[in-house]
C-alpha cells in the first residue's frame, strides 16, 4: 500500500498522484494500480525513483474513484511491470497524444540528461488539455504543439506534426505513446523514412504478469512482451489500430 504525498490537477481531465514510497521504473513500465472495493488497473510510472508517481486520464469508474482519493490515503501499487523506452541514438523525435505523455515525460528527461537532442510532439484535443508542456521544455526538449481544434500550435494531429518534422530532421529513432490510430500512423511514417520506432501500446490488463491473457494482441501479451514495442513487432500485429478485446474478452474493432 502507498500513501499519497501530493494529488494535483494537471488539465481538466488528467491527474497525478505522488507517493511518499519510492519507487524504481524504467520510462513506460507500468504499475498495477489497485483502488480498494472499485478497481485495478494498469498506470505507466510518470515520475520514478524518490517521488515515484502516476498521471491519468479520468475516464470511467476506476479512475473517477481515484479522483476522489485525498493527501494520505493509501492505494494498492504492484510492479514495476513490462519493459521500457531504450534510448537508442543522439537525436529523436518524441510523439504524444493526451494521456500518453504520462510515460514519455520521464523517458524525455532521461534522454535529455543522457546528452540527447529530443524534439517532443505533444498532441492534444485542445490547449488546455496539454500535458507536460512545461516539464518537457524544463528537461530541454524542443516542443512542437498540435490541437485538434486548433487552440493552440498547429490545427490537426501530431502525426501531421511528426510528419513534417521528419521531412526536415534526420532522427535516430522515434518514440510514441497515445491513441492507437496514431501509432498506425507514426510507423507508417517511420517506415517511409526508414528510421526505427518505439511505441507503447494499451491494451485492457488484469493480471499485469502475462497470465489472463486480456492483453493478448497478436500472440503477444502488452503486459510482458511489452507495452513498448519495435518496428519489427508492430508490422507483425495484424491487429494493431483494428481490434482489442473486451472485458468480457471479446474482440472489439478499437
Ligand atoms: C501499460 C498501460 C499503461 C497505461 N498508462 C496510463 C497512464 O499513464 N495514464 C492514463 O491515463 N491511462 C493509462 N492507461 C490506460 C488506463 O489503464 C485506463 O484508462 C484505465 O484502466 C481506465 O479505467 P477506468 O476504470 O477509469 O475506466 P473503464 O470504465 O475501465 O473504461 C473507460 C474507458 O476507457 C477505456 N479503457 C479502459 N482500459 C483501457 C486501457 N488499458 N487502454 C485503453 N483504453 C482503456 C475503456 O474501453 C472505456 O472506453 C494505461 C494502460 C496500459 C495498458
Amino acid at each position: 500500500m502507498f500513501t499519497i504525498a501530493e494529488h494535483t490537477q494537471e488539465t481538466p481531465s488528467i491527474k497525478t498522484i505522488r507517493f511518499k514510497e519510492t519507487l524504481s521504473a524504467t520510462p513506460a513500465q507500468f504499475v498495477m494500480v489497485w483502488v480498494p472495493g472499485v478497481d485495478e488497473f494498469p498506470m505507466s510510472a510518470s515520475y520514478t525513483g524518490h517521488g515515484f508517481g502516476i498521471t491519468y486520464q479520468i475516464l470511467g469508474d476506476g479512475t473517477r474513484a481515484l479522483a476522489s482519493k485525498e493527501v494520505g490515503d493509501r492505494i494498492g501499487i504492484r510492479g514495476p511491470y513490462g519493459n521500457g523506452f531504450v534510448l537508442h541514438g543522439s537525436r529523436v523525435l518524441v510523439v504524444a497524444g493526451g494521456a500518453g505523455m504520462a510515460a514519455l515525460g520521464p523517458f524525455i528527461e532521461e534522454a535529455a540528461a543522457k546528452g540527447a537532442a529530443v524534439d517532443v510532439v505533444i498532441g492534444a484535443r485542445t490547449a488546455e488539455e496539454i500535458l507536460f508542456e512545461k516539464r518537457s521544455m524544463l528537461a530541454g526538449g524542443r516542443i512542437h504543439i498540435s490541437t485538434d481544434d486548433g487552440t493552440k500550435g498547429l490545427k490537426g494531429f501530431a502525426t501531421e506534426l511528426a510528419s513534417s518534422l521528419l521531412d526536415k530532421e534526420r532522427y535516430d529513432c522515434m518514440y510514441a505513446c497515445g491513441p492507437e490510430r496514431m501509432i498506425v500512423g507514426l510507423l507508417k511514417l517511420a517506415t517511409e523514412k526508414g528510421i526505427p520506432i518505439q511505441a507503447s501500446l494499451e491494451r485492457l490488463m488484469k493480471c499485469g504478469i502475462g497470465i489472463c491473457d486480456s492483453c493478448a494482441l497478436d500472440g503477444k501479451h502488452v503486459c510482458k512482451d511489452g507495452p513498448v514495442f519495435s518496428e519489427t513487432d508492430l508490422r507483425a500485429m495484424a491487429e494493431l489500430g483494428k481490434t482489442k478485446l473486451d472485458h468480457a474478452g471479446r474482440k472489439v474493432p478499437i
